[in-house]
């Protein structure tokens, strides 16, 4: 069966990794996340990740119990790296090469972020996890997942939620909040959606970078996007 998409950016929240914790990383969450990204890299899909990082800290929070924010959002960006370390060395255990990259330098922890060299691992089959959201403080790492997916031109930014799609209202709030198929940049925007942080929808809808957002939690989801079943829902 031929995939839908050829290169995919994956986007996961750091809070997800969590799984049933608290804090941290929920080995069997992250193990299950690393079998079904190996599932769909069997199918010849090349697969880019970035990770968030608000399983372990995040700068806003930091900075509301006095933190500076720029240290916070730096310490924000370092835990992005534990996340990928984690997942890479998850992928590698069960078979599936990954390559860590970071936005800033750091290697040997990972590589030095190049374009270049992420197309190049993603075209020998390597998944490559682009830690460290932008780099820079005051960003999320949705926009560095937009930004990632635009530089190593994906046909679609995934991003991976415990929500099964976009929502007229938040559905864990209002259980009057029906799901969107698909809705255009411009009416999450309008809306005031929560779906993601609207530099990084501006820069999907400059670049045409359409996203999916679906429930990663369930398994066999990824592979369902990827096969062009119709979950989650699409902006474009
Ligand atoms: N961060 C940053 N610049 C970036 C990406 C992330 O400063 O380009 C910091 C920021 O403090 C953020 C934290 O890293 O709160 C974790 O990222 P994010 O909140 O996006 O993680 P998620 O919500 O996806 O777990």
């Amino acid at each position: 069966m031929e995939p839908k998409y050829r290169r995919v950016l994956l986007k996961l929240s750091g809070e997800s990794l969590m799984g049933k914790q608290g804090y941290g990383i929920d080995t069997d969450r992250l193990n299950e996340y690393a079998r079904q990204i190996m599932e769909i890299c069997s199918m010849g899909v090349q697969v880019a990740i970035v990770i968030g990082g608000g399983n372990i800290f995040r700068g806003v929070s930091g900075a509301a119990k006095g933190f500076n924010r720029v240290k916070g959002d730096q310490m924000g960006m370092l835990a992005t790296v534990i996340n990928s370390l984690a997942l890479s060395s998850a992928l590698d255990a069960i078979g599936q090469p990954a390559k860590v990259f970071t936005a800033l330098n750091m290697y040997p922890i990972g590589d030095y972020y190049s374009n270049r060299v992420a197309i190049e691992a993603l075209q020998r089959g390597e998944v490559a996890v682009i830690a460290g959201g932008t780099g820079n403080p005051f960003f999320t790492t949705d926009t560095g997942s937009a930004l990632r997916g635009i530089e190593v031109e994906a046909d679609v930014m995934l991003k991976g939620t415990r929500v099964d799609g976009i929502y007229t209202a938040d559905p864990e709030k209002d259980p009057t909040a029906t799901k969107f198929d698909k809705i255009t940049y411009d009416e999450v925007y309008n809306r005031g959606l929560k779906v993601m942080d609207l530099t990084a929808t501006a820069l999907c809808k400059e670049n045409h970078l359409p996203i999916v957002v679906f429930d990663m939690d369930t398994p066999g989801n990824l592979l369902k996007v990827i096969k062009g079943e119709p979950i989650g829902t699409l902006v474009y």
